[in-house]
């Protein structure tokens, strides 16, 4: 199912990433008591009354060049207008409504999209009368709100919650594969696309999605089905905005979420950096089934050992994804380029397969068997049954006696023992464990 996507958006210092942090209930991102410092966790996930939603902190969106602040806080407005559902427009009560606002505030108007506008700083409770000059925008009631209080945060989650738009999951039939190519810019996704539908990119159409106006190309290879996410958005942008790590990643946010499988494609002949592995995060995430393409494998210079050199690196690197498989190519020359589809194929299936319920459990009891539940304070761990509750990705909940005595390292361990089993490659599984004595 995909989440509806919630961002945040209002000039440097108002409160963003502190309000974010507050949101997704963890400090994943980094505030600092000065403006536009870099943040590398700009994207979470959050639950408000049983509805989830992404949330992004477009505040970690930065672009180099003059009039840095005011080009940065327009091109995050813009960004939100496209991929965002729902936009919560950041002020400062401190401040009061500034010329910067006004941009943003201008920028918003022709979204279309609800904005909802949360007066940060608020934090005295008595002084609510604070949000009232910025009622004057006319995007409905501010919300008064202290990221330093946690005052107010609730309602401005009651309020997004409210605006959430129902998302469609029916837009495909069951049995296509929608795939989604992620990466940072000039890795070679546009030519993977254009390489992948080869001969047919003439003949295929381009369907506008019907959520929103993402634009995905179908095709049919060996009686398969499937469909390219948002091909739109690799082709339409600029290099401007492309070349922004942050905005890059936003971008690959929605396309993600409304993917099976995601291929995170990296460039062979640079290797590996720091953003190709934020990008594979947002997949693991999402729990999406997904495979690393290294492209340009053409230009890189091998001999026999190169390949599982560069795979070993990946497996360094990708710590939490060791479960995706590895295809090497080249969008160029199409070399190797056969080999990509029958992996996506089988990890779609992977991704959507349901085991019974007691065959998961000879898997489990043959695990506890071998390596039993270490104690806690004199207790064990019983588990009573497992069961698998949902596909993509494979979830599983597990009924113990007392879930506090599941540790970590021990539901590793049923995870890698029912990844055996049941060769799950190339997905995310999940385990939850629940109480049932
Ligand atoms: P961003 O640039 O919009 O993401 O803003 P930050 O979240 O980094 O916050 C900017 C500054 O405002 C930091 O010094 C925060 O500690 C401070 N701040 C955030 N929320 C509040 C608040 O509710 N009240 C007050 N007084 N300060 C806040
Ligand atoms: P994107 O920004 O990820 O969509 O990347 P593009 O598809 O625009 O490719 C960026 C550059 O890399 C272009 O100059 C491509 O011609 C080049 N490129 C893409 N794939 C390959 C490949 O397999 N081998 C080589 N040598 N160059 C490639």
């Amino acid at each position: 199912m995909a989440r509806p996507v919630v961002a945040i958006v209002g000039r440097p210092n108002v409160g963003k990433s502190t309000i974010f942090n507050r949101i997704i209930g963890d400090r994943l991102s980094i505030v600092e008591d000065k403006p536009g410092i870099t943040r590398d966790r700009i994207y979470g996930v959050a639950d408000w009354n049983g509805k989830p939603f992404s949330i992004i902190d477009t505040g970690g969106i930065e672009i180099d060049g003059e009039d840095v602040i005011l080009k940065s806080i327009r091109m995050q407005a813009e960004l939100a207008i496209e991929e965002a559902d729902v936009i919560v427009f950041m002020c400062d009560a401190k401040s009061g409504v500034t010329q910067a606002d006004e941009e943003v505030a201008q920028i918003l108007y022709r979204s279309g999209k609800p904005v909802i506008v949360a007066v940060n700083k608020v934090d005295n409770i008595e002084r609510s009368d604070l949000i009232y000059e910025f009622y004057a925008f006319g995007f409905g009631d501010p919300i008064a709100v202290s990221g330093s209080h946690g005052t107010g945060v609730g309602d401005l989650l009651d309020g997004i919650t409210d605006n959430l738009p129902e998302l469609a999951d029916d837009e495909y039939d069951e049995d296509v594969i929608r795939v989604a190519l992620i990466g940072r810019p000039n890795v070679g996704k546009s030519s993977l696309v254009n390489a992948i539908l080869g001969e047919e990119r003439v003949i295929v159409s381009d369907v506008a999605g019907t959520t929103r106006d993402a634009i995905d190309t179908p095709f049919e290879r060996d009686g398969q089905r499937y469909v390219l996410i948002d091909t739109a958005g690799m082709r339409k942008r600029g290099k401007v905005y492309e070349t922004t790590e942050k905005y890059s990643v936003m971008r690959a946010m929605r396309a993600i979420e409304r993917a099976d499988v995601v291929l995170v494609v990296i460039n062979g002949e640079e290797g590996i950096i720091e953003q190709d592995k934020h990008i594979a995060g947002y997949a693991y995430e999402a729990g999406k089934a997904s495979l690393f393409v290294v492209n340009k494998w053409d230009v890189v210079e091998k001999d026999d050992k190169t390949m599982r050199q560069f795979e070993t690196k990946i497996r360094d690197h990708f710590l939490f994804m060791t479960y995706a498989p590895v295809v090497f190519l080249s969008a160029k020359t199409k070399q190797r380029l056969h080999k990509l589809l029958p992996v996506v194929q089988q990890v779609a299936q992977q991704h959507s397969m349901r085991v019974q319920t007691h065959l998961l459990n000879d898997i489990v009891s043959d695990a506890v068997a071998i390596n039993p539940p270490p104690t806690d304070k004199g207790r064990r761990l019983r588990i009573n049954y497992a069961t698998q509750v949902a596909v993509k990705p494979p979830t599983m909940v597990v009924f113990v006696n007392d879930p506090e005595l599941m540790h970590f390292s021990y539901e590793r361990y049923l995870e890698n023992k029912i990844r055996a089993a049941f060769n799950f490659e190339g997905t995310p599984i999940r385990i939850f464990t629940r109480r049932k004595s």
